[in-house]
């Protein structure tokens, strides 16, 4: 297997074409973070992205940065640290950006800080046959154009290989806390969650139910004492936050349905990590479970994927298949990238 370290987005693009012309597959790697998820199949090469890692601009005031898509988590928060901001994603510091972008990863304080996809404001990609592309604009009223960068976020991989972003930048929180019991439960974390007023987090587990506050040092303060009028909760490590770690288990699935409906995800599962309010659970199951999950997240309209062990993708829905096939042919019609 061939490694390729490009330098350069027009390096990236000569490597597709050449791809092209000789029928070579190819993957885009980050920092290979991505547990199993990643159904990379049988490939030729993988092409590496951590030496496009340059910043390319940033400005603090305007609360934007530009960053090439290999550059790490760690090095993007020492840089935005200096400025008071943050770009609000809690991946290892290892990952890079454009794997994180590729991955559509979940953000644990989703409540406060919204979606990833909402945060990458234009993207510079090239597509499976050697296209260099640009979408979106630092500035919203320079959009024309299709959201191409939406559509590549959370593509895997599988349509382009993304060699720059801009993204929309928070400041620092000025305060933040981490609260945990030892009580566990989701009619607890849905108590807290009704109680404490604009939380970056609930998470509740198997074995512990976990607070994130994050705010004005009044803001955190107050919701402190609300969440403590519910249950008794104590300080946990604030900086050591990195969101709902993953169950210990063969096989791990990051489920997805409507906030309302996790009780009747979990029901009977005793392995999990779940994001209140925002319908998010990551279960652990053996190879016997994995299907029964599978089943009953689409039964409450929602998905079940694999980031962990080797569950079978959830079969598509014929016309969304049909779409996903359409996209494909026309960013990579010699299929050079990974499937979807
Ligand atoms: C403790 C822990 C918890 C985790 N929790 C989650 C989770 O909840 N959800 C989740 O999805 N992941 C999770 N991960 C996996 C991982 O952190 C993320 O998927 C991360 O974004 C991977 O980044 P990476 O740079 O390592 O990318 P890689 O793992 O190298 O690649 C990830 C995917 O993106 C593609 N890719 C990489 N770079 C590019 C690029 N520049 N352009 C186009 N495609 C690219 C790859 O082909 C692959 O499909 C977790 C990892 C750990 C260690």
């Amino acid at each position: 297997m061939d490694l390729i370290h490009p330098h350069t987005a027009a390096d990236v693009a000569d490597v597709m074409r050449a791809a092209n012309a000789e029928g070579r597959r190819l993957a885009p790697i980050g920092a290979r973070q991505h547990i199993d998820r990643a159904r990379l199949g049988d490939v030729d090469a993988e092409i590496w992205m951590t030496l496009l890692d340059r910043a390319v601009a940033y400005d603090p005031a305007e609360m934007l940065c530009v960053v090439e898509g290999g550059m790490r988590l760690g090095d993007l928060r020492s840089m935005l640290r200096e400025g008071g901001q943050e770009w609000p994603v809690d991946e290892p510091e290892d990952a890079t950006v454009g794997g994180v972008i590729a991955a559509d990863v979940a953000l644990p304080r989703q409540l406060r800080v919204g979606l990833l996809r909402d945060t990458v404001v234009e993207m510079g990609f090239v597509t499976g046959d050697g296209r260099r592309i640009r979408s979106g604009a630092r500035t919203v009223k320079n959009v024309t154009g299709y959201d191409l960068h939406r559509l590549l976020t959370g593509s895997l991989g599988t349509l382009g290989v993304i060699t720059q972003v801009a993204l929309k930048l928070r400041p620092l929180p000025k305060a933040t806390r981490t609260l945990v019991t030892r009580e566990v439960g989701l009619g607890l974390a849905r108590r807290l969650l009704d109680a404490v007023p604009l939380p970056a987090a609930v998470v509740a587990a198997d074995d512990r139910t976990v607070l994130r506050l994050e705010g004005w040092p009044q803001e955190v303060a107050e919701q402190a004492a609300a969440a403590n009028g519910v249950t008794v909760m104590a300080d946990d490590d604030p900086v050591s936050w990195l969101g709902p770690t993953v169950p210990d288990a063969p096989n791990v699935l990051q489920a997805s349905v409507v906030p309302s409906r996790l009780e009747t995800l979990l029901d009977g599962f005793d392995r999990y990590r779940a994001l209140l309010g925002v319908g998010y659970a990551w279960i652990g199951c053996d190879d016997g479970t994995v299907e029964e999950v599978q089943r009953r997240a689409a039964t409450l309209g929602g998905t079940a994927r694999a980031i962990r062990g080797a569950a079978p993708p959830q079969p598509l829905d014929p016309v969304i298949a049909s779409i996903h096939q359409r996209i494909k042919s026309a960013f990579d019609p010699a299929g050079v990238l990974p499937a979807p």
